[in-house]
């Protein structure tokens, strides 16, 4: 990694890291062994079982089971960025997963598909069923005593935990979330009141997620949720690109050569983030430029990435603490799997302040009503420098991106949200 970039991560400088090993790469193209089939299994999966989505949770019966959000305009928001220089052109949408029904975030794609796997597979191991099968089924007593001789363990700063927690328990599972610190006091409070068990550690998100591993080897009817390795919650998050592809069409809005597409995904351990990258180039190839963002205090990726370290480099290497504001993004060692997978992939990562996430928060919320937790605001530091640092300017010009900029069209993910409780909410606009 170059000196000046370790040096700016040291000082917690505000940066943008350009990924020197992206690749060109066509729609449907296998990496590293994970193609379109696998992203097309987990979105099957999930319409198998949309009948029981549906029965369960009441919330989603208007999308008939279908666990989407909203994609919408964010005029307002472009046009004050804009008054501060950013110099966006074209289309400026956000992607409103911090509205996702059940678990109110991203997370609510990849750990409900995982869990869905894993009762889908009890299942048919157990003959009590067929694929076939309308699995209105899994709402029976005699699927639900089968799944509550197991316990799936998770670690978790929040929001994975309530998503595994809640689809866990309704399925009839004992579920237990290991929490780091990070975790907010509601989210526990939240999982204990759907029967969750909620362990607590004062120790960062790396130190849960050991816990919860090593706590469920020990038994054999146990299951742990791997969010640093896990595949089927990766192929869960790819779903999203699918279904976005559907909403981009439908909104007339084309996604080729001369209209690029530009992407910016809050990044924690980067399962996320990189399963929805992942999803995107497999529609859209080179027509799509993902970045991540990452919280200045915890950059793990970037810095996994830059030295080519991935899960063997922790921000503590580099005299950071990890704690920031942005809880749901609040990692020190990022995924290496994903890492691996975001190689050729990914276009570059940015990093932004804790003071400047709050000031997003605040803005978004008076600007559009759309109320975000602060790791679901951090796409816009991406959107807001793009043409503006000198490193992704290069990026632009090497690309021969200048010359489209304004049939562009620029995707903010939000990330969380919709769960945070009001006094929650007030303290964090204040
Ligand atoms: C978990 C999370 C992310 C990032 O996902 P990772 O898989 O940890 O990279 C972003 N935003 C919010 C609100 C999250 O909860």
């Amino acid at each position: 990694m170059r000196d000046d970039i370790l040096e700016k991560l040291r000082n917690k400088e505000e940066i943008c890291w350009i990924n020197p090993d992206k690749e060109e790469v066509l729609p449907r193209q296998k990496v590293n062994g994970y193609g379109f089939v696998h992203m097309k299994a987990a979105q099957t999966r999930l319409i198998r079982f949309m009948p029981y989505i549906a029965a369960k949770f009441p919330e989603t019966a208007d999308r008939k089971g279908i666990i989407e959000s909203e994609l919408v305009d964010i005029k307002e928001i472009k046009n004050w960025l804009n008054d501060r220089g950013a110099g966006i052109e074209g289309r400026v949408l956000l992607k409103k997963d911090s509205h996702l029904a059940i678990a109110g975030s991203v997370k609510a794609r990849g750990g409900i598909h995982e869990v869905l796997k894993l009762a889908e597979t009890l299942a048919l191991n157990n003959e009590l069923m067929n694929v076939t099968d309308n699995h209105i089924c899994f709402d029976s007593e005699e699927f639900k005593e089968l799944f509550s001789r197991y316990t799936v363990h998770v670690g978790s700063t929040g929001n994975l935990g309530i998503s595994i927690g809640i689809m866990a328990s309704t399925l009839g599972f004992k579920a237990v979330v290991h929490m780091s610190r990070d975790a907010k006091e509601w989210k526990k409070e939240l999982l204990r009141s759907k029967g969750v068990e909620v362990r607590e550690y004062s120790d960062d998100y790396g130190t849960a997620v050991r816990a919860g591993r090593e706590e469920a080897e020990k038994d054999d009817n146990s299951y742990f949720v791997d969010d640093e390795n896990s595949i089927d919650l990766f192929a869960g998050y790819s779903t999203a690109a699918m279904r976005l592809s559907v909403q981009l069409h439908n909104a007339g809005i084309p996604v080729d050569e001369e209209h690029p597409l530009f992407v910016y995904l809050p990044c924690g351990v980067g399962g996320a983030p990189g399963g929805i990258t992942f999803g995107l180039k497999q529609m859209f190839g080179d027509n799509v430029h993902c970045f991540f963002v990452e919280p200045t205090a915890a950059p793990c990726m970037l810095l996994g990435m830059a030295t080519d370290k991935h899960g063997d480099i922790s921000v503590d290497e580099i005299g950071l603490d990890g704690v920031t504001v942005a809880d749901g993004l609040a990692v020190k060692r990022p995924s290496a799997f994903v890492g691996e997978l975001m190689k050729p992939l990914l276009s570059g990562i940015f990093t932004v302040a804790d003071e400047e996430l709050l000031v997003y928060l605040k803005e978004i919320y008076e600007r559009e009503g759309i109320f975000l937790e602060p790791s679901a605001c951090a796409g816009l530091k991406a959107l807001e420098a793009l043409n503006r640092a000198a490193e992704s300017i290069t990026y632009l010009n090497r690309h021969d991106l200048e010359k489209y900029k304004k049939n562009a069209t620029h995707i903010v993910w939000a990330t969380g949200g919709a769960l945070v409780p009001e006094a929650e909410r007030q303290k964090l606009l204040k």
